[in-house]
């Protein structure tokens, strides 16, 4: 099947707007499109577009650091989080500056706070550590398509991924997301470290949003390493979920990819730092390990990780 001349996102309403149009009941054909047996149904629409595009090339760095390993160096955990955002934007009035305090200088914030507690121990664990900070993501996940696509360390070796994009800063929660649950055996170590603090782990509240698509981690599901995005819980341990959920949705209508995205004196970073502890013990349990954690049955980037391991692990 050939691709369409242009693809883009729509937002919802929109989309409903074209099923309207073409006669159909966007609800209806979303029932049916979850079943087996579904078959594309034609709009019978056609669009004039215009697209004006003015391309300006730059050049931007990934940032990696690494902890050898005492005993397996050549094998790998990867903590990740990226470092850019938007920059400035001049036809703005006011503040012009993309701060991305949240999105993504906690992650990139931890990232720094996990290599240093990794240096902190008396003896580096077996495996290396490997601490990438990614850039681009904010365009498309350049950077970590790029490492993923051109590794410093092998793939094959990279045990696991581990995804900071935007840390928790409401303050303790009883659960921690995962984006991506599911999906691997990474969940076990999610779990078997959050029992010990006596957290549960949950899946993304919000599966539509697609985020397991849309950060770093995704580039290294492509290639087949296993990887996961931990994300903030949304059960507050005072406050609850509605409250969570709500002050999550208004960081994401007020400040999500705006200038206003910056640092809050009202913060509290104690969840974050629950999860970065929790997030330590993942990474450090895996780089004591000698087992690689595959892709759980039925996932699509099972085939390309078996594959990959079946060529060198012979
Ligand atoms: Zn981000």
């Amino acid at each position: 099947m050939s691709r369409c001349v242009a693809e883009g996102w729509l937002h919802l309403e929109a989309a409903r707007e074209i099923f309207e149009i073409a006669g159909l009941n966007y609800d209806e054909i979303k029932v049916q499109a979850a079943k087996r047996r579904f078959k594309a149904v034609p709009l019978g629409l056609t669009a004039s577009l215009t697209l004006k595009n003015s391309v300006k090339n730059v050049t931007s760095s990934n940032v990696v650091a690494l902890i050898p390993g005492s005993k397996r160096a050549d094998e790998y955990i990867i903590y990740m989080a990226h470092w850019d955002h938007f920059g400035r934007n001049p036809a703005l009035e006011g503040d012009r500056i993309f701060n991305g305090a949240l999105d993504n200088a906690t992650g990139t914030a931890a990232l720094i706070e996990l290599a240093e507690a990794f240096q902190k121990l008396k003896r580096p664990p077996l495996r290396s550590i490997v601490f990438l900070a990614v850039t681009g993501e904010e365009q498309g996940l350049i950077g970590s398509e790029y490492y993923a696509t051109h590794p410093l360390f092998l793939t094959v070796k990279t045990a696991a991924v581990i995804n900071m994009d935007a840390l928790n800063i409401y303050g303790p929660m009883k659960d921690i997301t995962v984006i991506g649950y599911g999906l691997s055996e990474l969940d076990q170590y999610i779990e078997a470290a959050a029992k010990e603090s006596g957290r549960t782990v949950n899946p993304d509240p919000t599966p539509e949003k697609g985020s397991y698509f849309r950060s770093d981690h995704f580039p290294f599901a492509k290639q087949g390493v296993p990887a996961v995005y931990p994300s903030s819980g949304t059960d507050h341990i005072e406050h609850g979920k509605e409250w969570t959920l709500a002050k999550r949705d208004k960081y994401t209508a007020e400040n999500y990819h705006k200038p206003s995205d910056e640092f809050d004196p009202s913060w509290d970073l104690s969840g974050a730092i629950d999860d970065l502890r929790l997030l330590f013990k993942v990474g450090y349990r895996l780089a004591m390990e000698s087992s690689f954690p595959n892709w759980n049955k039925g996932t699509e980037y099972k085939a390309k990780r078996d594959a990959d391991m079946a060529a060198v692990h012979k």
